[in-house]
């Protein structure tokens, strides 16, 4: 059965009214999982929609495609860890860059055989390619980075915001004579060049801002699919390639915002080269004074406390600490206790990312409060934890303006009554920086993965403590 062009438009109207509500979904934890559902359910719509257009020619391509995709995409969903979600994520965008290239090379050989090129249609080729051979290379570089198998430190060289300035220059300029002739070795030409650009453009961003490009690279794949909309006529992908092209724009503004970053500085920056400081960090850390306490002590303090607010962070992902962490809440609530998590907009590495663990751990949503919510509660808070988060309860990035991170906004555990951390080590966090609070006089350290320490918390409080 062929459906009609106006039926196709209809069905396509309903995807992408769906698609709205997804992102609208999206937005809270507790509305995701509709979001989600929405989502999937607009994208069944546009995908059979499609299929029974009047442009497929033959299924066998397609089924065989689809079934490739669904094996990787299945395995790739049940092996993933947790804390490499952010690669996961630059690769899929690299799917989408390629694959806007290759349907505007499709559609150029297609159009050219049967004599139908035009300079409005040459240049929508040429958008989409630059676009996409951009969003490839430069994702495949980020996946890279944040997969360790490219190094994570900028890479940089005298004039080389100038030499991106001119092969930016050179491959539009190549793109411009594409439309006007449909010259191929133009064409051929302009596409290695911007894979190059891909390259250039985010070897020399430090691995701390990866997360950031990420987000930016989801973007442009948004922006390289509205492009391949144009080129097909296709409405649907001209609105989705929207959507994704504005809410990736949107979050990496959020996600400055939360780092007190700008756009630009992140994308000149070079924010996050590896600085080490493990073992000097140990040592001045020593030299400071810095204060270990065992579990028992903070067992102590937690139990006679009032309120207890726990910070997670991205070591909280590494131990998988979350289930330890609903059940430490429940004993202490059992106990009379108040307890609340606080999370940072850029705990962990994406935004979200604690959040979705806790939930996965089944702590209510109201237990969860966002930083302005939080902050002003510290003050009046007994204990707190801090669970494999580092640099977002810094007080450099308020008290030193000579600080990578001096501006940020950060939890204010330090105005508790008594914090505990939770890490393995004296070593920094992402930024690579030292952690100003571990110094104060209200803060000890109980050194061992996160997951070990709250379940022997877990243990102590079921043995009866005190
Ligand atoms: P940090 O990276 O600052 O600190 C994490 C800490 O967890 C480390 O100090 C580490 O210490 C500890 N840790 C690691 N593994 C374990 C473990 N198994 N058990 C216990 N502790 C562990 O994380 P935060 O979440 O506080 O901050 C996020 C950082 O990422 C910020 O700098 C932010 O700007 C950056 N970032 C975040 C983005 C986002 O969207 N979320 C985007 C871009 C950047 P040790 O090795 O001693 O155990």
């Amino acid at each position: 059965m062929e459906l009609s062009a106006n039926a196709q438009a209809l069905a396509y109207l309903v995807s992408a009214i769906l698609f709205i509500l997804a992102l609208k979904g999206l937005t809270h934890p507790a509305s995701a999982r509709r979001g989600n559902t929405l989502g999937i359910i607009g994208m069944a719509i546009a995908i059979i929609a499609t299929l029974m257009g009047n442009e497929v020619k033959s299924y066998g391509f397609i089924i065989a495609g689809v079934a490739g995709g669904a094996v990787i995409g299945s395995v790739l969903a049940l092996r993933i860890q947790m804390t490499a979600m952010p690669q996961l994520v630059a690769a899929l965008h690299s799917f989408v860059g390629m694959a806007a290239v290759l349907v505007a090379i499709g559609t150029f050989i297609n159009k050219q055989a049967a004599g139908a090129l035009d300079a409005v249609l040459m240049g929508e080729l040429s958008a989409g390619i630059i676009i996409g051979a951009i969003t490839f290379t430069g994702s495949v570089i980020a996946f890279g980075k944040l997969q360790g198998i490219v190094s994570g430190k900028p890479v940089k060289f005298a004039g080389q915001h100038l030499l991106n300035l001119l092969i930016g220059l050179v491959t539009i300029g190549l793109g411009v004579y594409f439309a006007a002739t449909g010259d191929v070795t133009a064409l051929i030409l302009m596409t290695l060049l911007a894979f190059v650009i891909g390259i250039t453009l985010i070897i020399p961003i430090g691995g701390a801002d990866m997360p950031v490009i990420v987000s930016m690279l989801n973007s442009y794949s948004g922006w390289a699919a509205a492009a391949t909309g144009f080129t097909l006529h296709n409405n649907l992908l001209i609105i989705v390639g929207a959507l994704v092209g504005f809410s990736g724009a949107i979050l990496s503004y959020i996600m400055c915002r939360a780092m007190n970053r700008s756009i630009i500085n992140v994308v000149f920056g070079g924010f996050g080269s590896e600085t080490g400081g493990g073992e000097s960090a140990a040592a001045t850390a020593h030299e400071k004074g810095v204060k270990s306490a065992s579990v028992e002590d903070a067992v102590y303090w937690m139990e006679d406390a009032n309120r207890v607010i726990i910070v997670p962070g991205y070591g909280m992902a590494v131990a998988q600490a979350q289930h330890a962490l609903k059940e430490l809440m429940s004993l202490l609530e059992e106990r009379g206790v108040e307890v609340k998590f606080a999370v940072h907009p850029v705990a962990g590495r994406m935004p979200g990312h604690m959040n979705v663990l806790l939930a996965e751990a089944d702590i209510p949503y109201d237990h969860v409060l966002e930083m302005d919510e939080i902050n002003p509660e510290f003050p009046s808070t007994d204990v707190v934890l801090v669970v494999g988060a580092n640099d977002v309860v810094n007080p450099a990035a308020k008290e030193d303006p000579s600080s990578p991170i001096y501006g940020m906004p950060i939890l204010e555990a330090g105005k508790a009554r008594q914090v505990f951390f939770l890490k393995r080590s004296m070593r920094p966090g992402y930024s690579g920086v030292d952690n100003l609070l571990f110094y104060q006089d209200n803060c000890s350290l109980i050194f061992g993965d996160a997951k070990d320490t709250v379940e022997a918390m877990v243990t102590a409080l079921k043995g009866g403590g005190h």
